[in-house]
């Protein structure tokens, strides 16, 4: 897989092109690559091996099956990486086979999209051209952060660069965009389309004027959502002044001249409550921040790096289960035995094969109810009763 970068990366466009001078302050900051973000490296290149031999080129099982057994020996791999890459070849295939003839496939295709984006490039997952569509596929490991794929613009961009490439020799009217993302809560696949002349206007009238800006550096810092993935969230000025908010709650008077009531309204409660969740994790980013800092040696004033409780384990532990069973201690109070959690066999088996074996088997409960923002997808429960309940079934006249 290509690790080169670019300054205005498609996966950083929800950023940059809401705080356009992200990108330049971000430039000056190391990149920590975290374990999860390695994890998702070593499953593309899973995705990329299945999806090759498949499709894209003549590879024997016995060349297959070696470089699969290199990519197994990395320390980060788990055989979950098979059920779920398994999911997205499954996907492609289908895609494949949806056309009477073979459509054009291609794997970590690099895709230059600097027509819209300075210096702009990228690699797509998969590309096919069938028909008259272009089909962008992206996979994603992650599970945390699950991904929507309507107006995304990473892979909107993705799509731009591949017009870029494949206009000439196809007849694209239609851009069709997935996201297949199989250990995420809900739908692993999400797939959206978009006519090739609309995703053109999106990539000249919104991104070109914004990616200019964001390229030299210019426009207003803006905090949201998309401040957990830049490098400068730690210790950003502007995402720390956000949370200056909070304070105005206590001084606050509606007109300057009225006392403010001493409880807070439901409207403010629905208002501290938006800050504080973005709160926490800026907090736990700071604390992240505080203690690498300590480690390094720095000083954060008030703070220092301790060493936290501290957990027993065996120096060998047949050894010691030799000792104690000699010393006449039963196996029942050495060793227990639980069967997995459904979660933890679905993982284990791949979403697929769990359904077909025992999806039937599975009963589930409602979760306890959840406090959640708006936008989120799932329906609003409630416990008041309805107007029919309230009336309880007596008769009425
Ligand atoms: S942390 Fe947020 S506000 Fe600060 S530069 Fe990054 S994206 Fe912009």
């Amino acid at each position: 897989m290509p690790t080169q970068h670019a300054l205005l990366t498609a996966s950083g466009a929800h950023r940059w092109m809401h705080c356009t001078p992200s990108a330049r302050l971000e430039e000056a900051l190391p990149d920590s690559t975290s374990e999860y973000a390695a994890e998702g490296t070593l499953a593309h290149s899973i995705a990329e091996l299945k999806v090759r031999k498949m499709f894209v080129e003549a590879m024997g099982t016995r060349s297959f099956n070696s470089k699969m057994k290199k990519l197994e020996a990395d320390p980060l791999y788990q055989t979950e990486m098979q059920t779920t890459t398994d999911e997205y070849l499954d996907y492609i295939t289908g895609i494949a086979m949806s056309y009477p003839t073979r459509p054009y496939i291609a794997v970590e295709r690099r895709l230059d999209f600097s027509r819209y984006v300075p210096e702009g490039f990228g690699t797509g997952d998969c590309i096919i051209i069938g028909g008259d569509t272009l089909h962008v596929i992206d996979y994603k490991h992650g599970k945390g952060v699950v991904v929507d794929v309507e107006n995304n613009p990473q892979l909107m961009l993705y799509g731009l660069g591949a017009l870029e490439a494949y206009s000439v020799l196809y007849n694209i009217k239609h851009v069709a965009l997935t996201v297949v993302q199989p250990r995420a809560d809900g739908d692993s696949i999400k797939e959206w389309t978009i006519d090739r002349d609309k995703l053109l206007d999106w990539g000249v009238f919104t991104v070109r004027p914004v990616a200019e800006k964001a390229f030299a550096g210019e426009g207003e810092f803006c905090g949201g959502d998309w401040c957990r993935f830049c490098r400068a969230r730690n210790t950003c000025r502007t995402r720390a002044g956000q949370y200056t908010a909070l304070e105005d709650f206590g001084s606050k008077t509606d007109t300057g001249k009225l006392p403010v009531p001493p409880l807070l309204s439901d409207a403010e409660v629905g208002e501290v409550l938006k800050i504080a969740v973005d709160l926490e994790k800026w907090v736990s980013d700071l604390k992240e921040y505080a203690l690498t800092a300590c480690l390094e040696g720095k000083e954060i004033p008030g703070w220092k790096a301790v060493e936290g409780r501290s957990s027993r384990s065996w120096d060998n532990q047949d050894e010691a289960f030799n000792v104690l069973s000699t010393g006449g201690i039963e196996e029942a109070m050495l060793w227990h035995r639980e069967p997995y959690s459904v979660a933890q066999i679905e993982k284990e088996l791949g979403k697929k094969t769990f359904n077909d074996l025992v999806g039937a088997h599975v009963l589930k409960t409602p979760g306890k109810p959840t406090l959640a923002l708006e936008s989120d997808n799932r329906e609003a429960i409630t416990m008041k009763p309805s107007a029919s309940e309230d009336f309880g079934g007596e008769r009425i006249g």
